[in-house]
């Protein structure tokens, strides 16, 4: 049974307290990081329950509570609406766990110094070795090709939709005239993504400015540290953390 006799989605069940307080603290720490301003939002799966995901109540991110949690089903229905207000584009985490097994958290942020490489001809590419998560081919969503003249929002499942097959089986996406996408096989690393796609953002704005030809790390470097067992994301998660909590 999916739903219950009021037509909502059932709960997943039972959540560990500590997993919520991170979706508080991700919230929090993107907002001090300055991906998050006012807007954008991050969400996690449900660990025991891969058909549900929690995402906070429509609230700025830096003062969320744990209590502005709430659990919604893929098709972004929640379990009880309780009378909150929720985020217009859910549609954003829904679609991309339905399209993505893999994917545990998702941060959609409107973080400044990525937006001119989604309306330039100019590839937003990995600069340094942080962000060496970016690969050589970010994807960049036009929501024209799925909708035409909008408000750009993500405001239905269709556009979500369209959104996660731009993604595919990439650890970022842009989105044209509007913000991006990261996405992490955990909590720590989609914040980590969010956070150094942002600082590489402005980093090769940066290096475009001094002049010349940019070196870019090499596919193979990209592959090279990637690929690296000993990746410690807990380091900068657990300074990140104690700045907010
Ligand atoms: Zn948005």
């Amino acid at each position: 049974m999916n739903t219950s006799s009021s037509g909502a989605p059932r709960s997943g069940g039972h959540v560990e307290p500590a997993a919520i307080q991170d979706l508080v603290a991700a919230n929090r720490i993107l907002a001090d990081q300055g991906v998050l301003d006012g807007y954008g939002h991050v969400s996690i799966r449900h660990p025991s329950a891969p058909n549900r995901y929690f995402l906070s109540r429509s609230l700025a991110p830096a003062i969320i509570t744990a209590d502005d949690i709430m659990e919604y089903d893929l098709d972004s229905n929640p379990v009880d609406q309780a009378g909150r207000l929720m985020y217009l584009e859910r549609f954003i985490h829904g679609e991309i766990y339905k399209a993505r097994p893999d994917v545990q958290a998702v941060v959609h942020s409107h973080s400044p110094t990525v937006i001119p490489f989604g309306v330039t001809t100019v590839k937003l590419r990995p600069i340094f070795h942080m962000s060496a998560f970016l690969g050589h081919n970010v994807p960049n969503f036009e929501i024209r090709d799925t909708a035409g003249m909008t408000d750009l929002l993500i405001r239905e499942p269709k556009l979500g939709h369209a959104l996660a097959h731009t993604l595919g089986d990439h650890p970022v996406a842009l989105m044209r005239g509007h913000g991006n996408v990261c996405v992490g096989p955990n909590i720590m690393v989609a914040v980590y993504r969010a956070v150094y796609t942002e600082v590489n953002a402005r980093l090769q704005a940066q290096a475009i400015a001094l002049g010349g030809p940019i070196t870019f790390l090499d596919p193979r470097e990209c592959d090279a540290i990637t690929n690296r067992k000993e990746t410690n994301v807990q380091r900068p998660w657990q300074m990140w953390k104690s700045r907010v909590l």
